[in-house]
């Protein structure tokens, strides 16, 4: 954008940053533009150049609404995501560090009417929910920003930039992305200069393009992400970059391209690392998935040290990635596997484990987060008991990476698994971390080309980790593509994407609670992502197909998770599930959808 263009006030882009007080103004100028103007319930602070974000409320299109005050005194978790702007409460851009810590914004007040660009709740208001917008829920206000509507603001504005290189989310972050700058503070993750980050999920939405597709002539909602996750433009382009500019196969040649993917491999091997804070970049082992590095563990390590009589832990919660294979070794070699029980809200036991552990106890192997009810378990408790009896322990994180901080150190887990598709990266992709000693120590599993470093007809020298777990060529691109989606959830920030879904989660929740003949499976105070139910009187497979009608993408069945489906007495479930880029709108339409299902 050109800095002289007569349409853009002074000093917007002085310094290649955008001058608050400018910002303001064109802010108000555009909002006292609109048709009708400001409604007087929303008027423009009179006392400085800023926006009424009450009267954003009105837009056309309900495109934003109030923002929740997240700040001193009210802290999430995540700490300095601080945005102190609450509904009808003006706001001075000239002064955006006074604004956003104005101890009376701060005041826990209501919760957004809506966050995500959904608008008034039509099921809280329609069906008088739990969903109480002059309630926080869960004590979890939300950041939000203004961004969507400014992005729409300046859209009008002529703009020396050709339109396709307005920067997309990721646009950065690979050769040749030719990342166009001046619009750098409409990322979805804004600090305007302040350096604190809020999270603009109308703009995320716009980093996702299957997030457009239709169904049934109604606009997608995909609510089945802890099956896959939806890829955004910046791994998709990524993974074309790659096929058509760098491709060859790694390690074992001298030229050009298969420096660049040799390059290119390691350094998503790199980001990994950097991702799940391991110590060194050999810890990073790359499989096809999460399944395929359980299995990993249990033929190389399991085949390895395992005896007759020892015994394995996992939990009731497992699935059944992190069951059948343990099964099959027990079977093999006489191993006994023991479960730990969950309560009836879908939570690990302590107690119960503490009594299972003993000397025999060679492995604990236990889900961060299940994929059917969506328990958080307390999995660095949980590793240091298993340590204490002397047991590795390994971590399946295939559904935590996406909505929680992955710290292999912290944690201390021996392994720790992912898969690549689970947090916005391609399928066939997943990573094994193993503590990099003990990666070193265990035998391979599978033997041939990379693995080794010397071969005669009497003798194979194997390669130290990653590369002894690495035989044959890998799935190079698809690692490089889960590089990409690495760096996209790096630029919004992990803990603002937490913070962001637990609110939807809690959103989510009070309003499927309140439908009559609905059982929430899985309650457990600490959750992330799922929210799985039965309806009384219809198959879950009709529940699925009937959203699946209106648009709505769930899961229904057993989630390859059937012994704690078991446990709560039922064979399936319906089982939406969470990500970043969904929103209190997509909620509305699945709650709406089930009550209109059940009155039928
Ligand atoms: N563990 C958990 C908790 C899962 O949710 C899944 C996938 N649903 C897996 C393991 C297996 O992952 P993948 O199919 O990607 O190997």
């Amino acid at each position: 954008m050109s800095t002289t263009d007569s349409n853009i006030p002074g000093n917007l882009y002085a310094g290649g940053a955008p001058d608050a007080s400018a910002l303001g103004k064109l802010a108000n100028e555009f909002f006292a533009a609109l048709p009708g103007g400001f409604p007087a319930s929303a008027g423009m602070n009179p006392a400085s150049t800023g926006i009424n974000l009450g009267a954003v409320g009105s837009l056309p299109g309900n495109a934003i609404r109030d923002v929740q005050p997240v700040g001193p005194g009210n802290q999430p978790a995540a700490g300095k995501n601080d945005v102190l702007v609450q509904h009808g409460d003006p706001v001075d851009l000239s002064h955006p560090q006074t604004a956003l810590h104005d101890p009376h914004l701060a005041t826990p007040g209501r919760i957004p009417e809506s966050v995500a660009g959904s608008g008034i709740s039509p099921s809280a208001a329609r069906y008088k929910s739990g969903a109480d917008r002059d309630k926080p829920i869960g004590g979890q206000p939300m950041p939000y920003s203004f961004e969507s509507e400014l992005q729409e603001l300046l859209r009008a504005i002529p703009t020396s930039i050709p339109q396709g290189q307005l920067p997309h989310m990721g646009g950065a972050g690979f050769p040749g992305s030719g990342h166009a700058s001046s619009f750098y503070f409409l990322n979805p993750v804004f600090s305007g200069g302040t350096g604190i980050p809020f999270f603009d999920v109308n703009r995320v939405r716009q980093d996702f393009p299957i997030l457009k597709e239709r169904v049934n002539g109604l606009p997608l909602v995909w609510l089945d992400n802890a099956a896959t996750t939806q890829k955004p433009k910046s791994v998709i382009d990524r993974l074309s970059y790659f096929y058509e500019h760098e491709n060859s196969n790694i390690h074992r040649a001298a030229h050009e391209l298969a420096a660049r993917a040799t390059d290119a491999y390691e350094g998503a091997r790199k980001k990994v690392q950097q991702f799940l804070n391991a110590s060194s970049p050999n810890e990073i082992v790359f499989v096809r998935g999460s399944t395929e590095a359980i299995n990993l563990v249990a033929q190389s390590w399991g085949e390895q040290h395992l005896r007759s009589g020892d015994e394995i832990i996992i939990s009731w919660l497992e699935h059944h990635a992190n069951i059948v294979p343990w099964q099959q070794l027990a079977a093999k070699k006489d191993l006994k596997l023991r479960v730990i029980p969950v309560d009836d809200d879908g939570q690990v036991i302590l107690e119960e484990y503490a009594k299972l552990l003993g000397p025999r106890t060679k492995l604990v192997s236990f889900t961060q987060v299940s994929n059917a009810l969506g328990t958080i378990t307390p999995a660095k408790k949980m590793v240091e008991m298993a340590h204490q009896a002397g047991a590795k322990v390994l971590v399946d994180g295939a559904q935590a990476v996406s909505h929680m901080r992955a710290d292999v150190q912290a944690l201390n887990s021996d392994w720790y698994v992912f898969s690549g598709h689970k947090v916005f990266g391609p399928t066939g992709i997943g990573v094994l971390h193993g503590k990099e000693e003990l990666l070193n120590a265990t035998q391979p599993w599978q033997g041939g080309g990379n693995m080794i470093s010397d071969v005669t007809f009497e003798h194979t020298k194997y390669q130290n980790a990653p590369s002894r777990f690495e035989a044959g060529t890998g799935n190079i691109a698809d690692a490089v593509g889960l590089g990409a989606a690495i760096d996209y959830v790096n630029r919004i920030g992990i803990d603002l994407i937490g913070q962001y879904e637990h609110y939807l989660l809690e959103y989510a929740t009070n309003l499927l609670k309140d439908i009559p003949g609905l059982r929430l499976i899985g309650t457990a105070k600490e959750k992330a992502g799922v929210l799985s139910f039965v309806l009384a009187g219809f198959r879950t497979e009709d529940v699925g197909a009937a959203l699946s009608r209106e648009g709505i993408a769930v899961r229904s069945g057993h989630h390859c998770a059937q012994p704690i489906l078991r446990r709560f007495g039922v064979e399936s479930s319906v089982r939406p599930s969470l990500a970043l880029y969904n929103t209190c709108a997509e909620i509305d339409r699945l709650v709406d959808a089930v009550r209109r299902l059940k009155n039928r």
